[in-house]
């Protein structure tokens, strides 16, 4: 079972038992079975393999340049899947007849399309059709199809195109124009493009690319992988500003392979260009032809669409390597709806995520079945999209949920959603115990660990805000042993988009003043730095937070690196890109102090003021920002560490679970990482789902069903 697995197998587990024997003399492969009882796995979306590529680049094989070429190993299934049994017709490929040749494949056990339910050619497949507004169509192969995008993309325009999972925006990235002219129609000032490369050897000559990157962009689930700009990289500067991080993927489909191969014909060297989500800011992406006409109409110059209906919509998959590790960012195409198996309980939940990067989470039969990247649930669209996937996937898994998990915050549409259902047992989980039990899920952890959950916002028991937290945790609850010191947030969350507003907040805390001068009333407009000034010292329109992500913001700001942000995390992000500037690897912490709860059922106090205080006189020596970023991490890390073992020393607990979207910075995984394994603790971090808070609901659901095994009324 383990070593002639097909590649796409997965094996959760394997039971032996004996049976009797039952007297069958042949070997059969029988129809599946409609029961309505039974649970089938679906399979995700996964890239076109290396024969399906060879029949498409052979000009002497029948699917010669053919863009929907599949097989066993390759091609389309979650985005295809209407329901199970996974049979063709219940794919979007059933209006579609097979041919004769495609047919003798699709039947023959010594084919490798035997059963690949989307098999398809030329003949009797889907089509590639053109629409260049103002130019009349006209039926066109694929290559005099792709051959004209090809032309379009090299005048510097932009064309939405039918991927995989969804449409997707593409353009020159070496043309800054072209750049540009995506980021103003598309409404998106900052936040990184990704970019898709013909093969690795060119995503090399871009990015400084390791082995185990390398390995991860062809890995069958084609991510998009961040990596860090060539000096020298041809990439147009406004694909990621001020930023040197990159995503890059490599192409997924015959179809992105058929493009590229006739973009080095037509531009005589190697393409990059910027391959984003077809979709209005922060809506869910497009996956209709007329929808994408519509919707899309005032950002594409030109459409190349497909007759193959997208069923369900997956966004490109995100990654990270670290410690030569794969770390999700965003967990979509590719990966989902991949189980997570916890091996434990027979309880149907529903875990309803948070807000940002949201996912939902349903379980059965002891599987956790986390949706796809949802998004941010901050318009209809997104909530339409929530409910949509949730009635799909309920209907593929056949789960029947007996209760609801979600966040505490009242305001997340998540919450709301799951408050609205009836006849659920609402299970309401506290946001950074959902981040500490969803990376103890992925490792099966049962007992007590250190939850060190760091990340941006997620509200507390005590209703301030959350995020720089030690917990003592299990399934079933956790105290909060320490936290970071607590600093005010003027204006509350509409504060996250102004670092400086936090950045003052930490200068009056160290302080005891808010001084002047510069470069301190530079900040923002002097009017605001008075209003907000004033709230701060008057403690109005401000709430408490723990937040290690807003200490990361204050940081960014006081060493002038960033004011203000255009998504959040941004700041953090240049920060970690400053610190890797630093050589030698290694910076001194600063100081940092550890209070001790004033009354036994508070949290103890990590306090960072000493810190803050020699930023500041490294800042007036006119220290190096890397070297000053580089130091912050190194005492982050130092801090957690520092925690770790007390928690140790008092509560005899030696397992760590790092989680939150602090942990995406590989600084701060790496260092905590090596240095908790070097003081001999074991270390748990997220793999499967990712740390940020697209892990939620994974987490909420392994909460609910451990609370439902123990109180099942
Ligand atoms: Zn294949
Ligand atoms: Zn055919
Ligand atoms: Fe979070």
């Amino acid at each position: 079972m383990h070593s002639e697995a097909p590649p796409l197998v997965r094996i959760a587990e394997i039971e032996r038992a004996e049976i009797p024997a039952t007297g069958e003399t042949g070997f059969a492969i029988r129809e599946s079975d409609a029961a309505g009882s039974a649970f089938a796995l679906v399979p995700p979306d996964i890239c076109v393999c290396e024969a399906c590529l060879a029949d498409t680049r052979d000009s002497a094989n029948r699917r010669f340049d053919y863009p929907f070429t599949n097989c066993t190993n390759c091609g389309p299934r979650y985005s295809i899947i209407l329901d199970i049994p996974y049979d063709r017709p219940m794919t979007t490929m059933a209006e579609f007849a097979m041919c004769a040749d495609c047919r003798h494949e699709y039947e023959d056990p010594e084919s490798r399309r035997f059963h690949a339910q989307p098999n398809a050619c030329p003949v009797c497949g889907p089509r590639l059709i053109l629409n260049v507004p103002g130019q009349p169509r006209a039926p066109l192969s694929a290559r005099e199809i792709l051959t004209r995008v090809a032309d379009l993309l090299r005048e510097g325009r932009i064309v939405a195109w039918k991927g995989l999972g969804g449409y997707q925006l593409a353009c020159d990235a070496t043309q800054p124009a072209a750049v540009e002219e995506l980021r103003r129609r598309k409404r998106r000032s900052e936040k990184p493009f990704a970019v898709m490369a013909g093969d690795a050897d060119f995503a090399a000559a871009l990015c400084f690319l390791s082995p185990a990157e390398r390995e991860a962009l062809v890995s069958r689930e084609r991510p998009i992988v961040l990596l860090r700009r060539r000096p020298e990289s041809p990439l147009a500067e406004g694909v990621s500003p001020g930023n040197p991080a990159t995503g890059v993927m490599l192409p997924c489909t015959p179809m992105h392979d058929l493009l590229f191969r006739i973009l080095r014909e037509r531009w005589g060297r190697e393409a990059a260009l910027i391959m984003t989500s077809g979709n209005i800011s922060e809506e869910p992406i497009v996956i209709e032809n007329a929808e994408a006409e519509e919707r899309l109409a005032d950002i594409a110059d030109a459409f190349a669409h497909h007759n193959r209906r997208i069923h369900t919509r997956v966004d490109d998959s995100v990654v990270r390597v670290v410690l030569g590790e794969t770390m999700l960012l965003r967990r979509a195409r590719g990966y989902a709806p991949q189980p997570v198996f916890l091996g434990r309980g027979e309880a149907e939940v529903l875990a309803c995520g948070a807000q940002q990067k949201n996912t939902l989470c349903l379980t059965r039969a002891g599987f956790a079945l986390p949706s796809q990247h949802l998004g941010d649930l901050e318009n209809f669209e997104t909530l339409r999209f929530f409910e949509e996937t949730l009635e799909r996937m309920s209907r593929l898994f056949h789960v029947h949920p007996t209760a609801v998990a979600h966040d505490l915050h009242p305001g997340y549409l998540s919450t709301q959603f799951a408050l609205r259902m009836e006849g659920l047992r609402r299970i309401p989980v506290q946001h950074h115990h959902a981040h500490i039990a969803s990376c103890m899920a992925e490792h099966r952890l049962q007992g007590r660990v250190i939850g060190v959950a760091w990340d941006g916002t997620g509200l507390g028991t005590d209703q301030t805000i959350w995020g720089g937290e030690f917990l003592a945790a299990d399934y079933l609850g956790f105290d909060r042993f320490a936290r970071l010191r607590p600093v005010l947030l003027p204006g509350g969350d509409a504060g996250v988009r102004e670092p400086w507003r936090i950045a003052r907040s930490y200068l009056l805390d160290t302080l005891g003043s808010i001084p002047s001068g510069p470069p301190w009333d530079q900040m923002a407009a002097l009017e605001r730095l008075r209003v907000m000034d004033a709230m701060l010292r008057r403690r109005v329109n401000a709430i408490p937070t723990s937040s290690a992500g807003r200490l990361f913001d204050a940081v960014a700001s006081l060493i002038g690196l960033r004011h203000n942000v255009s998504f959040e995390g941004q700041a953090a992000m240049m920060l970690e890109a400053a610190a890797q500037e630093f050589s030698p690897a290694t910076a001194p912490p600063y100081d940092f102090t550890f209070a001790e709860p004033d009354r036994p059922d508070a949290a103890g106090e990590a306090d960072f003021r000493p810190m803050i205080r020699r930023i500041l006189e490294d800042l007036a020596r006119g220290d190096s920002r890397p070297r000053i970023a580089a130091r912050f991490h190194a005492t982050l890390v130092a801090a957690i560490a520092a925690v770790c073992r007390r928690m140790r020393a008092d509560l005899g607990l030696d397992r760590v679970c790092l989680s939150g979207g602090c942990f995406q910075n590989a600084l701060l995984l790496q260092g905590c990482v090596k240095t908790l394994h070097g003081e001999g603790f074991e270390v748990f971090t997220h793999h499967e789902v990712p740390a940020n808070d697209g892990g939620i609901s994974l987490g909420q659901a392994a909460i609910a069903c451990e609370i439902l095994a123990a109180d099942p009324s």
